[in-house]
């Protein structure tokens, strides 16, 4: 019996026996990067995690802050030689450390307020709407009413000023094509996924089933999202719920799908802008889980006078923007200073502006853009679709 006996049976125990001791995940991984010492990455992690389940060693404090300064941004299972989703294991790792009482006290609150406000930052639902102050349209009107199409933004872009734009700019898309959609407003809470990060896995799908009731009582068949990591977790929450793999309910799409298949299908027409050179940030989960490298790309493409270069790290080898895996709040620190990592890879690129599509990217790029001192204007690909919309009559639309 050891201190992580909640990792037994996961079939993940075996992980550190498997490893081939090869490197290739500690020479990728942003923590091991910044901080330079074999503990911090995650070989060194995972023949720790050996010795604790061997009984060679105690479960302890040092342990658990290595464990948990970690973005969880899948870099390393994507380079591993003997295939080990060890992302995964981390996050079960942690389960088994939250069951013991041990998770970081910042995680504990973050959790906390997620099970308890159905967010994480103790905001509630009475701030779930703030979002939208300054549209110019009912947003009132779409509120928990029946239509095919839902939009789900993700507590980061309900409830971060600086985010709002992202919602903003997605209900000026939806509008303008035409769609019949619906939100659920404040009664939206969080997809769970700090919970599968912090640890806390049991409470994780009480929180999906409520928004999961709320669409199916809507009617709904599909849902566009301004967060790759609230698609990858819903349906794992949900098997793990019911013990089976499941078949899933909902047609998911990230903005970048979304916006593609409107322009494909003429519902959303681009008017010339004059010749911005943009980088592509693929955040990890879209790039390395959900596989959505394509579809961000050519929506940029077909911006007339928008040119995206890609930087060296891009697409599956995409590096991380710091702000994963409740990294951030774990530790502020480290989290910032592989932001700032990220930044410097954008730095070198002949880019005025970085394009995204998830929320914690930009919130972190942007944060690193003033910690470094570096110019660079930082976008949601959902905020340059937006303002690059041609209005109905021909002219440019703001
Ligand atoms: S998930 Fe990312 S940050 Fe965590 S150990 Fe793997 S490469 Fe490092
Ligand atoms: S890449 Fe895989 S096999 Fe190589 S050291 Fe890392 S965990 Fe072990």
């Amino acid at each position: 019996m050891t201190n992580l006996k909640n990792l037994e049976g996961t079939g993940h125990e075996t992980y550190p026996y498997i490893c081939a001791s090869c490197g290739n995940c500690t020479m990728v991984c942003p923590t091991f990067r910044l901080l330079r010492w074999e503990s911090y990455g995650p070989r060194g992690r995972l023949q720790i995690t050996k010795e604790i389940l061997e009984g060679d060693r105690k479960l302890d404090d040092e342990y658990v802050r290595k464990l948990y300064l970690c973005n969880l941004c899948e870099h390393c299972s994507q380079v591993c030689t003997t295939s080990l989703r060890l992302d995964r294991f981390w996050e079960l790792t942690r389960a088994a450390v939250w069951d013991e009482g041990m998770a970081p006290t910042p995680v504990k609150y973050t959790c906390k307020s997620v099970v308890d406000h159905g967010d994480p930052f103790f905001m509630g639902s009475a701030s779930r709407m703030v979002w939208s102050e300054g549209l110019d349209i009912d947003i009132e009107e779409r509120v928990r009413v029946p239509a095919k199409t839902a939009y789900f933004l993700g507590c980061n872009t309900a409830l971060k000023p600086r985010l709002h734009g992202i919602a903003q700019s997605m209900i000026k898309i939806l509008e303008y094509a035409g769609v019949d959609y619906t939100i659920l407003g404040e009664k939206e809470v969080c997809c769970g996924a700090p919970l599968i990060w912090g640890g806390d896995r049991k409470s994780a799908p009480k929180l999906v089933e409520k928004n999961l009731n709320l669409l199916r009582e809507l009617g709904v068949e599909r849902i566009i999202f301004s967060c790759p990591s609230c698609i990858q977790h819903w349906p794992i929450t949900f098997q793990e719920a019911a013990g089976a793999p499941i078949k899933r309910e909902f047609e998911h799409k990230t903005a970048s799908q979304f916006i593609r298949d409107l322009n494909s299908r003429k519902m959303l027409k681009f008017e010339y802008q004059p010749n911005i050179t943009v980088t592509y940030q693929d955040p990890c989960i879209s790039a390395r889980r959900l596989n959505i490298v394509s579809e961000p790309r050519e929506v940029i493409e077909r911006i007339p006078g928008v040119y995206n270069i890609d930087m060296l790290h891009s697409k599956s080898d995409t590096r991380c923007c710091g702000a994963h895996g409740l990294l951030n709040v774990a530790d502020p620190l480290v989290s910032s200073q592989i932001s700032e990592m990220r930044l410097r890879d954008i730095s070198v690129m002949p880019a005025s502006r970085v394009i995204t599509e998830c929320p914690r990217c930009v919130q972190a790029l942007d944060l690193a853009t003033q910690t470094i001192n570096y110019k660079v204007q930082v976008q949601d690909i959902t905020e340059l679709v937006a303002s690059s919309l041609k209005d109905k009559e021909g002219s440019h639309s703001e």
